[in-house]
């Protein structure tokens, strides 16, 4: 098994300021802040992507989030927005390989921007869009 800070945080090997915990998840204010506020919700189970992640702590983590959503609105913090962020891969942007969502408070001319880059963007023809959303739907399927 290879090092994880956030076992080593969930085990209390490392130290963290926690804002919640519960069976299967936790709640930790990010050490290198986006912004005053940051706060990563993080499931227990050691896995790296969301796609080896049971669908309990997937669900249970979205909700920690929610609720740390509403808190950080009503906590005094400058808060007028919040992105939700999951980097699902590291070329994703994922640097600790433990699955983990940040939930960043924002406000205008915080200095930030979560944007894609425009040069890169082409617009698809409907038959992309055809042919993409039928590979996905292939996969898909059924969710129960
Ligand atoms: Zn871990």
């Amino acid at each position: 098994v290879t090092y994880c800070i956030f076992c080593d945080i969930l085990s209390g090997i490392a130290s963290a300021k926690f804002v919640y915990r519960d069976d299967i998840c936790s709640a930790f204010m990010d050490i290198h802040p986006v912004n005053p506020g940051h706060v990563l919700v993080v499931p227990h189970s050691h896995c790296a992507l969301i796609s080896e992640l049971d669908e309990t702590s997937v669900g249970h983590m979205f909700h920690v989030a929610q609720k740390v959503d509403v808190a950080l609105r009503a906590s005094g913090i400058k808060c007028e927005a919040i992105n939700l962020f999951l980097a699902d891969g590291r070329s994703a942007g994922q640097e600790v390989m433990h699955v983990h969502l940040h939930v960043i408070p924002r406000f205008h001319g915080d200095g930030h921007h979560l944007r894609f880059n425009p040069s890169y963007f082409k617009l698809p023809s409907s038959a992309e869009l055809d042919k993409n959303a039928e590979m996905i739907r292939n996969q898909l399927g059924d969710i129960p």
